[in-house]
């Protein structure tokens, strides 16, 4: 993978140049395409934003992220770029407006090379549920890339950018950063602003850095963090900047709090192997390891299908064939019109999760379900504050499994959802988590591991995971 920080010092050394670098991606984009990692390729936007580049580095006045070539998951709305969450229904929204995060990474100087293929609406773990077919893994292409942001993943493991930015509402960073072998970061809920993310569980959603190591993560975290007034649930903070820190000694001693044995039943042996030799690399760099019970494991996936499904169906009732993108061939008669246009434009899998959640949040059964999971979600924030009472950090895999294959898991979506175990909580709770690659499955595909510190502390777990990346390598 191309490291965006490596770049910059060739940059800097004048051994390279931006346009260069954009030829470079352009050119592998073309080559790669089987692997069907991007919906959109910005290859004018691109050439025009290095030439600028260029002009600033030789001016020598460069912004942080300038000629960081970026992907971005096809639901981060880019004015003038269609935005298609991997949907039908979007295939002709072209967006007229910037989201917050693509404002303030083009003000850093960053260049947009395309959008990211997805999930349909970011509703998967393995990217097969894309209207735009499935991604391949391009470490082996007969593997699932992960999801929902897993052409973001593939595009920075297959060398088609320097980084990209995916969206996490269940793990949809962190799950395809680990099966791709790449960084992926979900920040604390209110971090950074979901103004101009199409909206699938609004909150639980968080947008986050995909990159080949955690110091890029940290510079394009660094970027798009910090209070957003057109984002009502942003937290009004001013950027956080990890970057800074990430260098710092560890204390001599801290605390990692890890799952005990029971809770990892059904985790593969590939995994369980990471895992332990990441607690032993933890344990040289002074760490104390403490067990911690995650009293309410076996409710973490009904709490997040419940409230994920809840909000996403309320949250996809716009799409009515009347204000974006398709609609259906129809007569004059409107309530023909939307539903020829819903039945048509989404895909199977956001058609179950709109029934599930209007199911859930029903009058008759609202209180079993709907009230039910937002108080367990409340005992989970709970169990988070208490932990990290006296943990600096909680290490934990990112994914039950290695990477599987494509069609492996598709037919079965509750087998599915379960994989999702180890990220969801995250989301529920609110705090922040990254996936790092901790090795090589038995299948040769890669496999992550995930720390996740207490809500808006970045700033450590940015610091312990590059301090464990370099570690681990
Ligand atoms: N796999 C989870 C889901 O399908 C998480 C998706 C996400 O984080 N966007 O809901």
């Amino acid at each position: 993978m191309k490291s965006y920080i490596s770049f910059r010092n060739d940059l800097e050394a004048k051994k390279t140049t931006c346009a260069e670098a954009v030829e470079t991606f352009l050119a592998t984009i073309a080559a790669k395409q089987d692997l069907n990692c991007l919906l959109s390729v910005n290859a004018a936007g691109a050439r025009a934003q290095a030439a600028e580049a260029d002009a600033r580095f030789s001016a020598g006045n460069p912004r942080p992220l300038e000629g960081m070539v970026i992907a971005l998951k096809d639901n981060i709305n880019t004015k003038g770029i269609r935005t298609s969450c991997g949907s039908k229904i979007l295939e002709t929204y072209v967006p007229i407006y910037d989201a917050t995060v693509v404002e303030r990474l083009k003000n850093a100087g960053a260049i947009i090379i395309g959008k990211a293929n997805m999930d349909e609406f970011a509703m998967g773990s393995s990217n097969e549920n894309s209207a735009y077919g499935a991604v391949k893994n391009p470490v082996n292409p007969e593997y699932v890339p992960g999801g929902s942001s897993g052409g973001a993943a593939a595009s920075v493991a297959a060398e088609l950018c320097h980084a990209a930015l995916g969206s996490d509402t269940g793990g949809s960073v962190r799950l395809p950063a680990s099966f791709c072998g790449a960084v992926g970061l979900k920040p604390t809920y209110g971090r950074v602003s979901r103004y101009g993310l199409v909206a699938y569980g609004s909150s639980l959603d968080q947008i986050g850095p995909l990159a080949p190591t955690v110091a890029d993560a940290a510079l394009l975290f660094d970027t798009i963090n910090g209070n957003d007034e057109r984002d009502a649930t942003s937290c009004p903070f001013t950027p956080l900047n990890t970057t800074s820190q990430l260098n710092a000694p560890l204390p001599a001693t801290f605390t990692v709090a890890v799952l005990p044995d029971e809770q990892l039943r059904g985790c593969d042996d590939d995994v369980l192997l990471a895992y332990r030799k990441v607690l032993g690399t933890l344990r040289g760099m002074g760490a104390e390891i403490v067990t911690h019970e995650m009293k309410y494991i076996g409710a973490l996936i009904p709490t997040y299908y419940i409230i994920a499904t809840a909000e996403a169906s309320s949250n996809l009732s716009r799409y009515d064939g009347v204000r974006y993108g398709f609609r259906a061939d129809v007569t004059n008669d409107e309530d023909d019109m939307v539903i020829k246009t819903r039945s048509q434009g989404f895909g199977a899998e956001v058609k179950r999760r709109i029934m599930l959640g209007t199911y859930v949040l029903s009058s008759g059964y609202y209180d079993a379900y709907y009230t039910k999971a937002l108080k367990v979600r409340r005992l989970i924030y709970n169990d988070y504050k208490q932990m990290f009472k006296t943990a600096d950090l909680f290490a934990l895999p990112s994914y039950p499994t290695p990477p599987f294959k494509i069609g492996e898991k598709s037919s079965d979506p509750l087998a599915m959802y379960l994989g999702d175990i180890f990220t969801v909580s995250a989301n529920l709770g609110g705090v922040p988590g990254i996936s790092i690659p901790a090795g090589t499955a038995s299948n040769g595909l890669p496999i992550g591991i995930q720390l996740q510190a207490n809500h808006f502390d970045e700033m450590h777990l940015m610091q312990y995971a590059h301090h464990l990346e370099k570690a681990l390598t």
